[in-house]
């Protein structure tokens, strides 16, 4: 079987060679599916896997646009389409200067087999530009979303691809690219979703990230008779997944200790109760602060410059920054200190190093593509109640993200558990995501 993976990487390598994070995020899915495809006749000798790797369509274009000083910019946008068998592409965009081919290719693979697992109909997607809207005034954003649209509106739609926020991309963004989508193409449909509520949105959609993380999390901790009530919870990041994360694992009686942005994280000793989160929120979402000015209104936090957040000893861990945010010496630090639960709200932040230490040490360990999987199963639910026409109602959302996310943890169970009883939810997610994807394919013929 290892003869068998290498010659598949080495494949992929060779074609790939210079995408690092797309090979990580191939490499962790033929470590688990490459087995499961040699045990089963219908998948094998079809190139099925190799079929999955290659984008049908990437696309990349020049966006430039004019600062307030007058200045002429120039950014790359990309959109990635990488996977159409059970649905039309779907996946966000992300605006940041680390934005490149490699970063974009592993979050549309890892988004086909998540959309897959949210058993909608979803293929995958996934675009953005290497722009920064860190300290660009509000117009400037307008107009750098308005000239991303005036070249991305021609390669999606409401049944071909459609996109969303993702790091960098929130209600601000999405209001702006819509409204250039709007004005082109004359129309107004669910092409985007995360809009606002007044104008399409879905209720439940802002929280849905976070909210299903920790809903995933609690199935995870409920096959041990455990849960969230009086567990202690550390975090990373302070934008829409993290906030969000914090504001469930609340409700369910956690005790909420840390978040963090890239400038380093804050310890708050009595927890991040309600009162605080509501001031990160404004500071984040309102004022675009930034964490460290936390400790300056509440005494009882510290602030750890330049660091991460996993030293800080908890029941609880949830990554909700970006990828490759915490690496193998940091999962060793957490399992030390007696973390039985780990649940991914980003895209991979564990590195692979780590996921083999929360795997030996059998503790419960989420992947992004099971555990997050909840912001793109309520994009779904947005686009439904856009082709219906109609809104549900908060709690109707709501109940529908905790179904779904109790059926990807099933999923997970089903196509993870080994014989010892551990699940390996990284092989389960991968596994059942595939499934019906490579299904599809081989129905629709070479
Ligand atoms: N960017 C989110 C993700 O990583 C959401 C994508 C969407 O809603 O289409 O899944």
């Amino acid at each position: 079987m290892e003869a068998k993976i290498k010659a598949f990487m080495d494949e992929v390598t060779t074609r790939n060679g210079h995408e690092p994070e797309f090979i990580q995020a191939v490499h962790e899915v033929a470590e688990t599916v490459i087995p499961y495809i040699a045990k089963h006749d219908i998948y094998n000798g079809k190139n099925i896997l190799l079929r999955m790797v290659e984008p049908e369509r990437l696309i990349s274009f020049r966006v430039s646009w004019v600062d307030d000083n007058g200045e002429i910019h120039v950014n790359r946008g990309y959109r990635v389409q990488m996977n159409s068998a059970i649905g039309p592409y779907k996946g966000g965009l992300r605006f940041h200067p680390t934005v490149n081919a490699s970063i974009l290719k592993f979050l549309a693979f890892e988004q086909v087999f998540k959309n897959s697992l949210t058993t909608l109909p979803m293929g995958g997607g996934k675009g953005g530009s290497d722009f920064d809207p860190k300290g660009k005034s509000d117009d400037e954003v307008m107009r750098f979303c308005h000239a991303f649209m005036t070249e991305l509106c021609r390669h999606i739609g409401p049944n071909t691809d459609v996109p969303a926020g993702d790091i960098g991309v929130g209600a601000r963004e999405i209001g702006f690219l819509f409204g250039m989508y709007k004005k082109i193409r004359n129309e107004f449909t669910g092409v985007l979703t995360g809009k606002g509520l007044s104008w399409g949105g879905s209720l439940i959609r802002p929280e849905a990230t976070g909210y299903g993380t920790v809903y995933f999390a609690q199935s995870m901790m409920q096959t041990q008779g455990k849960d969230f009530s009086g567990k202690n919870v550390v975090i990373s990041g302070s934008g829409n997944v993290a906030q969000f994360a914090a504001e469930k694992a609340l409700q369910l009686g956690a005790k909420v200790l840390t978040l963090s942005d890239s400038e380093g994280f804050i310890h708050d000793k009595d927890g991040i109760n309600e009162e605080k989160l509501a001031f990160v929120m404004d500071l984040k979402n309102n004022k675009r602060g930034r964490i460290s000015e936390y400790v300056e209104k509440y005494k009882s936090a510290t602030f750890h410059k330049g660091e991460r957040p996993w030293g800080v000893a908890c029941d609880v861990a949830l990554p909700c920054a970006t990828q490759n945010e915490l690496n193998g010496e940091e999962a060793k630090t957490l399992i030390k200190n007696g973390c039985i639960c780990v649940a991914e709200g980003a895209n991979m932040p564990s590195m692979p190093e780590a996921i083999y230490e929360f795997h030996d040490a059998k503790i419960l360990f989420a992947p992004g593509k099971a555990s997050n999987a909840g912001g793109v199963a309520t994009s779904g639910l947005e686009m439904s109640q856009n082709s219906l026409r109609i809104s549900w109602t908060r709690a109707e959302v709501d109940d529908r993200l905790k179904g779904i996310m109790e059926d990807i943890h099933d999923s997970c169970i089903q196509y993870g558990k080994d014989e010892d009883g551990y699940c390996n939810y990284v092989k389960g997610a991968n596994i059942a995501g595939f499934v019906k994807v490579a299904d599809a394919m081989l129905a629709q013929g070479v």
